[in-house]
């Protein structure tokens, strides 16, 4: 099935597919009985756990304390007990996990409750840093690294991306118009730790108009935010390509935002900033969408990091024609799920499911040399070279052509008219490179 057709200078426009949940409010999902927490949900080194089997948690205790500066502490999402520490299944493959049963009382460690206002820079950075708080759009890169920019970088401008380009998903939808207040006062903290801050930009793609309103109107007494609406374009919500389209700033090649004075946070990472500073909250839930045509009754759910994917589509009432298959994000980016019983994590945005007609991809044949994958790619990759050196194991030479710069938006796999699965291919190719530098750097 041909799902969108080609954009002029990179990007594409596939089928939204947003109507099922996109009106949908927020309702809080069912907490199970037996919940799993991976120690690494952030991209760094897993965090380390602190907790033994038969261990009394509550909501908020650290579970696993961060190992080095780019990893992220992981803390418990309910009360109960610690039953086991073992390889699970999780979205990225086997991974040490710590398992709580839920003894259904919800007790909250004591700091979590209203703080007191903190203005020093260096009391902020550490609640977030204790927060175990990440990139909630799907980037999973701890968030208190990037609000404390390399030394000489100076950020005067915020990109808060509500663009929310995948299709299928709601949830950032739901938080901007359900928690505007708490994006904005989280803005405001944010700024306490970018004294040089002159413009902050909430970007939001044209087919959120009703975002669009309420943030426009949130934000009309601020002098420094303002609400940019974006043309609805596939990956509009990608760093790059929102530093370049609303700063006119380009990052290099393998460079940071910060290096062009821009810090871009997604909108339920600054909500979950806010939570942290002001209510002493360590990132244990969040909202995800739960779409696709065969579920019963999709819909935007506050989840408990941890709950099991079951879960959730129990939540939703289960299928009404079979799934044949289940995304841990959106068509584009997702990741397949072998396995549904693999737990929520903190950059989870959604859970789609296709049915046979939707995930049919077609059998894979020769390269017909038609560009169209070097057309759609936001960031001006070749995807078929990348792919034919790594499939002829030249890992040096994907490396050389940019497969690092590949922000996985999965355009060239989907415009592909012989199916090639250049997105998988490129993964897999980045994968090798990151094992081979950890290789060089042992
Ligand atoms: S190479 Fe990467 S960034 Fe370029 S289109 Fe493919 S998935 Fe997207
Ligand atoms: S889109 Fe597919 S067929 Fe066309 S050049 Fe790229 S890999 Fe080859």
């Amino acid at each position: 099935m041909r799902l969108f057709f080609m954009g002029k200078h990179g990007g594409s426009h596939p089928e939204e597919n947003k109507d099922r949940t996109r009106n949908v409010g927020i309702t809080v999902a069912v907490v199970p009985k037996e919940l799993v927490f991976p120690v690494s949900m952030h991209i760094g080194k897993p965090a380390k756990p602190v907790v033994e089997v038969g261990d009394e948690v509550k909501i908020g205790t650290l579970l696993a304390e961060a190992d080095g500066k780019i990893s992220a502490p992981v803390h418990s999402s309910v009360s109960g007990k610690v039953i086991k520490i073992e390889k699970r299944q999780t979205q990225s493959g086997m991974a040490d996990c710590i398992v709580i049963e839920n003894d259904g009382k919800d007790t909250f460690i004591d700091s979590i409750k209203e703080q007191e206002e903190i203005s020093d820079p260096k009391v902020i950075l550490e609640k977030v840093v204790s927060a175990g708080i990440v990139g909630m759009g799907g980037a999973s890169f701890p968030t208190a690294v990037k609000l404390d920019p390399p030394p000489g970088s100076t950020i005067d401008t915020l990109i808060v991306n509500g663009a929310e380009c995948e299709p299928y998903s709601t949830s950032d939808y739901r938080v901007m118009l359900e928690h505007t207040d708490e994006i904005i006062k989280g803005i405001d903290v944010v700024r306490k730790l970018l004294p040089k801050l002159k413009i902050v930009y909430i970007a939001v793609e044209d087919n959120k108009q009703e975002a669009i309103r309420t943030l426009s109107d949130a934000v009309k007494d601020f002098t420094d935010i303002t609400v940019k609406t974006l043309r609805t374009m596939y990956p509009q919500g990608s760093e790059k390509n929102l530093i370049k389209n609303l700063t006119g700033r380009e990052v290099r090649p393998g460079g940071l935002p910060s290096e062009v004075g821009t810090l871009v946070m997604n909108i339920s990472t600054v909500r979950a900033v806010y939570r942290a500073v002001k209510l002493g909250e360590p990132l244990y839930q969040r909202v995800i969408s739960v779409s696709g045509s065969p579920v019963k009754e999709p819909r935007n759910l506050l989840v408990r990091i941890g709950t099991p994917v079951e879960s959730l589509l129990h939540d939703c009432g289960g299928f009404k024609e079979d799934p044949a298959k289940i995304l841990s994000g959106g068509p584009m980016m997702g990741r397949a799920l072998a396995d549904v019983s693999v737990p929520i994590v903190k950059a989870m945005t959604a859970i789609t499911v296709l049915n046979a007609k939707e995930a049919e991809i077609g059998e894979e044949s020769d390269c017909i040399m038609c560009s169209e994958c070097i057309n759609v790619c936001p960031v001006n990759l070749q995807p078929i070279l990348i792919s034919e050196a790594f499939k002829r194991g030249d890992v040096d030479k994907a490396k050389a052509l940019g497969a690092m710069d590949c922000i996985e938006c999965g355009n060239c796999s989907y415009i592909c008219p012989s199916k090639i699965p250049l997105l998988e291919n490129i993964r897999e190719a980045k994968a090798a490179i990151k094992a081979q530098q950890q290789k060089e750097g042992a």
